[in-house]
């Protein structure tokens, strides 16, 4: 009974220790600063590609949210790639666009077959004329500055590619909504860390900048998606790829379990092929990222869900041996009591069991290519 105590004490260590040692080793770093000057003067030449399928309720709120952006007039390009959409989005472009002097100039292509973002991202590249390209979402809204703001990193020539910081509409909503905000604040301070060491490959591809002449393509193989598959390429070839947090975008999350799980294990999915690649080409040699970043990552996305699956069967078998082990388990969950705590333990349980459903279409190499919209984030 004791040896059975034991592994499960040292499971659930297993599962705690990694992610504070290395959140505190990550604090550590972001204290440390970036060591990359940002140039608030430096404005280069910039093409923004927004890929759309099925957008009509967001697309016109979105091209408002472009028009406000702090940005020279002739110094942005904006690209909108529809694949097909059979909700009238391009209609409602080109209704917008005749009845509002729209600021930037802007070229709208239409696929006539939806072959996913990745692709739809790949169409809209052979149109830019931008020294830096942006991606961007329907469904995410740029704060003013925050074109001007990730810019300015890229006055230093080491800087391949920039990613911001996403704050969420309808955070306050639910515990799923107030579980993703969770999520997102140890997630940054992370993603910090990274930066500052070199590069982090945790990119969201709803505001996320590259340098043209870094790259030729964006990742279009299943099961990558546009923003982490392309900026391991980036890394890979030296450059840095950083998380900026001034530069702030503002998105919905779900709040049903169903839609959280369907947006996470996609998501997840990206995440881990991502974390694959990135060991497949750290044991090549061919990424300056230290194997300690490379080690916790694959920790957080492929071996936590599993101890946490070990942790929870060792300590019902441990419990269902001796009902008086509940002593000592039993005080674990008095703070799901609590509001903020229940709110993390349910984060926590949600993202891992994303993780697993996410693992499960690359163990089976049943790769997803274009996905399902989450409707409720609209
Ligand atoms: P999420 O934020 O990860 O849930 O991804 P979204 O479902 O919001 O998709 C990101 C963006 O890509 C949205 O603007 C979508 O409309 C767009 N998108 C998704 N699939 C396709 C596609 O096959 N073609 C095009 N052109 N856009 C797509
Ligand atoms: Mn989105």
């Amino acid at each position: 009974m004791l040896l059975l105590l034991l592994i499960a004490l040292s499971l659930w260590a297993a599962l705690f220790l990694p992610p504070v040692i290395y959140y505190a080793w990550m604090l550590k770093k972001k204290k440390k600063g970036l060591c990359i000057q940002p140039d608030a003067n430096y404005q280069p030449t910039v093409s923004m590609i927004v890929c759309t399928y099925n957008e009509a309720k967001v697309i016109e709120r979105k091209l408002e949210n472009i028009q406000e952006l702090d940005y020279p007039e002739n110094k942005l390009q904006i690209i909108l790639v529809d694949s097909a959409s059979t909700d009238g989005t391009l209609e409602r472009v080109k209704v917008f666009l005749a009845r509002t002097n729209f600021r930037f100039p802007i070229v709208l292509i239409s696929e006539k077959e939806r072959l996913g973002k990745s692709h739809a991202l790949n169409v809209g590249l052979k149109q830019v004329n931008g020294e830096i390209i942006a991606t961007s979402d329907a469904d995410s809204f740029w704060d003013q500055d925050a074109l001007l703001k990730a810019v300015s990193y890229f006055a230093d020539p080491s800087v391949g590619a920039v990613t911001g910081k996403e704050k969420i509409l309808n955070v306050e909503k639910n515990v799923h909504t107030m579980g993703e905000g969770f999520y997102r604040t140890f997630f940054y301070t992370l993603r910090s860390g990274e930066s500052c060491i070199h590069s982090t490959i945790f990119f969201q591809g709803e505001l996320a900048l590259y340098r043209r002449n870094a790259f030729k393509e964006f990742e279009d193989r299943p099961g990558y998606s546009d923003d982490h598959g392309t900026v391991i390429n980036l890394v890979s070839n030296g450059y840095r790829c950083i998380f900026v947090p001034e530069a702030v975008f503002h998105d919905t999350a779900p709040f049903s379990l169903g839609g959280r799980l369907m947006l996470k294990s996609r998501r997840s999915e990206h995440l881990i092929s991502g974390v694959f690649l990135t060991l497949k080409l750290k044991i090549k040699r061919k990424l300056p990222l230290p194997w300690q970043v490379i080690f916790f990552n694959l920790y957080f996305h492929v071996i936590s869900p599993f101890l946490l699956i070990a942790v929870i069967l060792m300590t019902g078998i441990v419990y269902a041996i001796d009902f008086r082990t509940l002593w000592f388990f039993g005080f674990l969950l008095i703070p799901l009591l609590i509001k903020k705590p229940r709110v993390i333990g349910v984060s926590y349980l949600t993202s891992n069991l994303a993780l697993i459903m996410g693992l499960y279409p690359i163990l089976t190499r049943k790769r997803s290519g274009a996905w399902r919209k989450v409707e409720e984030m609209r």
